[in-house]
Parts: C-alpha cells; structure tokens; sequence
C-alpha cells in the first residue's frame, strides 16, 4: 500500500512538473479518494477494472482527512472522485467547492432523485436507516410510534444514542429541521434529551451493546450496524444483536430516517470520464447488488435485492426529503443540538 502510494503520487507530481493537464498522461486511470474500508470496496474496483480496462488507483483515509487533504491540494489534485458516507459529509464536501458538477443519464435513471445532489455534485451509492432499536421483551413495540415520542417523560432514563459531534445524528436532526423546522425540533431535542440514559459515548453498536447489558431500553442506530453485529463471527456480538428488534417510527408521515454512502467527482479531476464512467458502474445493477449486501446496506438503485439479514427487519417507509436539505441543515442542528444539551 505505502509502496504503491507513493509511485502513485509520484506520477502525478512528474505530471505537474511537465506540464500536462493529466488526460494525455493518465488516460486509462481514475484516482479514487475513499473513506469506506477498502475491503468494502476494493472487489468492485477490481471487477470495473476488469470490464473497462481502466485501472483504479485507491487511497483510503478518515472522510475529514480527505476532504482537507482535497482542499489543501485545490486544483492539483490528483483525485477524480471522492467517495465517502453521510449526506453531510458529500454536502461539506460540496460547501468547500471541491465537487464538480456532472449530469448522466445512466446516473439520474439509476438513482431516484432524492438520493443525489440535485446539480450532481454528489449521488447516493447506498442507503442506510437509522431506526429505533429496542431490547426485545423489555420493550413492547406497540408503545412505540415517531422519533417525536421519544420526548414523552415514559422514556426517561431509557434511551442510549451516540454523541452530536457524530455526523450521523447531525443529518437526522437535519431531516427533522427540514420537516419540523428549527424551533419545533429545538423543544423535542431537550425532551429526547432529558430521557438520556447516560452522557452520549460511543458509536451505534456500543448503543446496542449498553441497552442489552441493562444501561437503556431502546437506541438509535444505524441498520447495517445491527446486521453487521448478527453476521459476526464473535460470539458475544451476535449474542447482542439476537436480544435487538428492529422499529421502522414515523410510518405513517414522513418516514424512518435515511442517510446515503455516495460520491461525487472532483472539481479538478484530470480523468473526468473515467470518473463519470466509475460512478456509473458502481450505480449498476451487478455492482448495487454486491456493494449493498457486502456493507449489509440497502441498494440506491431499485428491483435489487438486499440482503437476507436486512430483509428480516421487515419493509420500511422511507422519508423522502432530498439527501441535499439534510446538509444544508448541519449548522443548525449542531447549534439546536448544543443548546438542547446533546453533547
Ligand atoms: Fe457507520
């Protein structure tokens, strides 16, 4: 990797030296900054460079280390695509100028509207929900209803959910701005708050792990973590998971929480079309199919299956505000998250 790297940007400095815009040098390649693990995402590289020829080159790093990493290198930039998860994280992106454009017709007929950027900064490649999740047998699931209920005083004491400086959370109360606007959410956020079980620490399967072991009865989290957690070769995660039902809220307004892992291409991309080209693949059916099972995530792309494990969480009604507003929120929901006491 540190080998490969390295003569990686190696080429692309001798390209800045001599002066060459990248395309002449570089035909035949993409550059791909990604913030997913590269086991996750490494097989379908393998299999587009297979079925086109044009071979990937793959840096992997933290999604903020590589958007600094794109802002420091401006228009030098190697990179023809950033990938990375969160709406809000393609949305910063997109706020920093370092996402170009891009209109495809294989691209807006894959992937429905609301999981891109309206001008194509950005498309969704996969969809995660961020459900209530409740330990079986303590919880009647007929007491549940909306995120909204879960400032009712019954649930004092009783809910685990990861910090406000997780992005995560930030785009779900994005989503919730967007509906209920900002003073609406304000006061449900201190009541959700209020029923704290603990000071927020940890990431969604230590949310799952705290409610199992007796901290809280129901957490937030994010799908792919509980299926993750049942498919587990540990013994004692799956043990946890098992304990854990699944509770689609909001079904009948707005919705269960959704959230994207997408990409867009870089403002300076030297391989533009091999990029569009990328984008599309991994948009396609073979590679919606294997990416959404191997992250245990639900397809963008719709009439591909999910997986087993996501399937028996039973179907779910989406909310279908466009993934751009829960961006545009961020700001606001940090603030109304500080002030209502999430810290
Ligand atoms: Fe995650």
């Amino acid at each position: 990797m540190q080998l490969s790297r390295r003569l990686f940007l190696s080429t692309a400095a001798l390209a800045a030296v001599i002066g060459l815009n990248g395309p002449a040098l570089a035909a035949g390649e993409v550059n791909l900054y990604s913030a997913r693990q590269e086991a996750l995402i490494k097989p379908l590289l393998d299999q587009f460079t297979a079925a086109t020829g044009i071979k990937v080159n793959l840096v992997s790093a933290k999604a903020d280390a590589l958007l600094q990493r794109l802002k420091s290198e401006g228009r030098n930039s190697p990179a023809d695509i950033l990938l990375t998860v969160d709406a809000g994280n393609l949305h910063a992106a997109q706020a920093a100028g370092v996402l170009q454009p891009v209109q495809s017709a294989a691209l807006e007929g894959s992937i429905p509207a609301a999981y891109r950027d309206p001008a194509g900064h950005w498309f969704g490649l996969s969809l995660r929900a961020r459900p209530i999740m409740y330990v079986k047998g303590r919880v009647n699931p007929a007491e549940l209803s909306t995120y909204e209920a879960l400032a009712e005083p019954k649930w004092k004491g009783r809910i685990c959910v990861r910090s406000s400086d997780n992005v995560y959370n930030q785009s779900m109360i994005g989503s919730m701005i967007a509906t209920r606007g900002e003073a609406a959410t304000e006061s449900w956020a201190k009541g959700f708050v209020a029923n704290f079980a603990r000071k927020p620490q940890g990431g969604d399967r230590d949310q799952l792990k705290a409610a199992v072991a007796g901290q809280c009865d129901i957490a937030i989290a994010n799908t792919y973590y509980l299926a993750q957690m049942l498919e587990s070769a540990k013994a004692d995660e799956k043990a946890v998971a098992e304990k854990i039902g699944v509770f689609w809220p909001n079904q009948d307004e707005r919705g269960v929480h959704v959230n994207i892992s997408g990409a867009g291409v870089t403002a300076a991309a030297p391989n533009r079309d091999n990029a569009v080209r990328l984008l599309e693949f991994l948009a396609g059916e073979g590679a919606q199919q294997w990416y959404a099972e191997t992250n245990q995530e639900y397809p963008v792309r719709s009439g591909v299956a999910t997986s087993a494990t996501l399937r028996a969480f039973g179907e779910f009604r989406a909310d279908s505000v466009n993934m751009a507003r829960l961006g545009e929120h961020n700001a606001a929901a940090v603030r109304l998250m500080d002030r209502a006491g999430w810290r």
